[in-house]
């Protein structure tokens, strides 16, 4: 069964375009973080800033629910999907090409 390099999708991939594609409001001014409600809990509180991202280290954590990651394991979360399809998923949105990891020797 072939696998995903998910090292490969996640280094094709910014956190920004996760949370573009998640409809998550994203700061206007080129900012390396951000807080605001949890999209992993679905927080409905609009108030709510548990959630925080690092933008350029595509890196997330909600200090309400404890899920913790990087941007993969974000859009996993969110879509509730498991990484490896959330990989196949975010490719497949991004029209970006899967990137398969072949085994060799
Ligand atoms: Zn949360």
């Amino acid at each position: 069964m072939p696998t995903v390099d998910f090292r490969a999708v996640r280094a094709m991939v910014s956190m920004a375009e996760v949370l573009r594609l998640l409809d998550y409001p994203l700061p206007l001014a080129e900012a390396d973080s951000l807080r605001g409600s949890c999209p992993v809990h679905r927080s409905t509180s609009s108030k709510s800033r548990t959630f925080s991202v690092h933008l350029k280290r595509n890196l997330f954590r909600c200090f309400g629910c404890g899920s913790a990651g990087n941007h993969l394991d974000l859009y996993a979360a969110v879509t509730r999907q498991r990484v490896y399809q959330a990989a196949l998923d975010l490719c497949e949105k991004l029209h970006r090409p899967v990137p398969w990891l072949t085994k060799t020797g």
